[in-house]
């Protein structure tokens, strides 16, 4: 086969920068190497570009299409809602049963409010913890991320340099024009370590923690043993409300998230994403105690989009199927093969790697020996190799995300995985060093 190219691509992306900044219209497409690129469709496991190349698809949008491009369920329940009716700026019958689903697959929610992005859901999430709690400080860890607003854009990838000790992490702001006194409730600490958390709980002030039960968004790091029912049995002795940022792992990983998978429920868990494959979808689900304090208006949660009738209806759709014995199996098997052939390939060329993650979202960390606990054991991670052979791999028509992460769907099956290995190896032969 030939290399792919993308010349076309790159061509659009430079001239729409007369309309659109820089091209791109989420700064996780720019920088993207040789370029970001332009798509025509997306079929299964694979997207065509406008250059003509079929590849093999790990982005999947940054997570959602856990069952592939286009399913033809999903599409065709959004289309059937689209013929008659758009946006009510009222309910449907169709949010209530989406938010029926929810609370039929994830152990934690007892309610329900659906929002427009995962950035919204973490919004509404720690402005109920603080509401219900009367208390302003929230506790994030270094480099779990949560969204792109002000408030908890903070030390999401600071470099290792700049972390500061350990027991008392230095805070960064992770855009610039951020506005600072925004995170100034916000406290950062260091994942995975029980007793300073354990600690700072434990003066009484905490309203919320929030992370990412497991760290998908830098290594595909897991808590340690114990320490997610300790951070668990903490909070709920002092009164903190315990937010899981399930954004990722949601109906991912299992038909209940992270929480299901992990056995620890927290109070309240964000979601997006994977919950309607593709459609604009968001949700906060919860113990009631903790939601129903919305009812009385109060506490504020807009939204113009939410619950949009057809993206309900796929999010439903998709939850059907998700939730069906087995839904999670193939992407198990063909994620788990994958994770082992690409440990293997690196390791035959010599080059240090740390696989890790679930089968369905894992990271492949170039550099790293040994299991990282958090994101301080990410120190060694070779950006620059791993961006030459994600690079290559582009070449040999797969798609990889250049941080990292690999995101598989229902639609990558055995072929799809072998043709990929095919691809890495080529890729590493390209790249590895003499
Ligand atoms: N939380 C986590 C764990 C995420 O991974 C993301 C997105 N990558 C978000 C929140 C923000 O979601 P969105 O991009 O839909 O705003």
């Amino acid at each position: 086969m030939g290399k792919c190219t993308f010349t076309r691509s790159a061509e659009r992306v430079r001239a729409a920068g007369a309309t659109v900044s820089g091209g791109v219209n989420s700064n996780f497409r720019m920088g993207v190497a040789p370029t970001p690129l332009v798509f025509e469709r997306g079929e299964g496991a694979y997207l065509l570009d406008i250059d003509g190349n079929r590849l093999i698809d790990y982005y999947l949008a940054l997570g959602p299409m856990v069952l592939g491009h286009s399913p033809r369920d999903v599409v065709e329940a959004a289309k059937r809602q689209l013929d008659i009716g758009l946006l009510y700026g009222g309910q449907s019958e169709l949010e209530y049963l989406a938010a029926a689903k929810v609370v039929e697959m994830v152990p934690c929610a007892e309610r329900v409010r659906f929002a427009g992005s995962g950035t919204e859901a973490v919004q509404l999430a720690l402005r109920l913890a603080r509401a219900v709690t009367g208390r302003s400080t929230v506790i994030k860890f270094e480099g779990h991320y949560h969204g792109w607003v002000d408030s908890v854009l903070w030390s999401t990838s600071t470099p290792q340099d700049q972390l500061g000790p350990e027991d008392a992490p230095v805070k960064h702001a992770a855009s610039a024009g951020q506005d600072l006194p925004a995170g100034q409730n916000l406290e950062l600490m260091s994942w995975n370590r029980a007793e300073p958390l354990l600690a700072r709980l434990a003066k009484g002030d905490v309203a919320a923690v929030i992370m990412e039960a497991t760290m998908c968004n830098s290594g595909g790091i897991f808590a340690a043993p114990g320490y997610l029912e300790a951070v668990r049995e903490a909070c709920t002795r002092h009164g903190t409300i315990l937010i899981f940022d399930e954004v990722i792992t949601g109906f991912r990983i299992g038909p209940g998230g992270a929480q299901q998978r992990l056995g620890v429920t927290p109070d309240l868990a964000t979601f997006a994403k994977a919950i309607a494959n593709g459609f604009t979808v968001a949700a906060v689900a919860g113990r009631a105690e903790v939601m129903d304090r919305l009812v009385d208006g109060a506490i504020m949660h807009g939204g113009t989009y939410n619950a949009q009738p057809a993206a309900m209806a796929a999010a439903i759709a998709t939850m059907d199927r998700l939730s069906k014995p087995g839904a999670h199996d193939g992407m198990e098997r063909q994620g788990t093969k994958l994770m082992r052939g690409i440990e293997a390939a690196f390791a035959e060329a010599g080059m240090p790697v740390y696989v890790g993650g679930y089968p369905q979202i894992f990271t492949v960390n170039l550099g790293v020996t040994g299991k990282p606990s958090n994101y301080r054991g990410l120190a060694k991670v070779d950006k620059a190799a791993y961006r030459k052979f994600t690079t290559a791999l582009l070449g040999h028509g797969v798609r990889a995300l250049e941080r990292g992460a690999w995101f598989l769907s229902t639609e990558h099956d055995e072929k799809v995985v072998d043709r990929t290995l095919d691809a890495v190896r080529a890729a590493i032969a390209e790249v590895a060093p003499e």
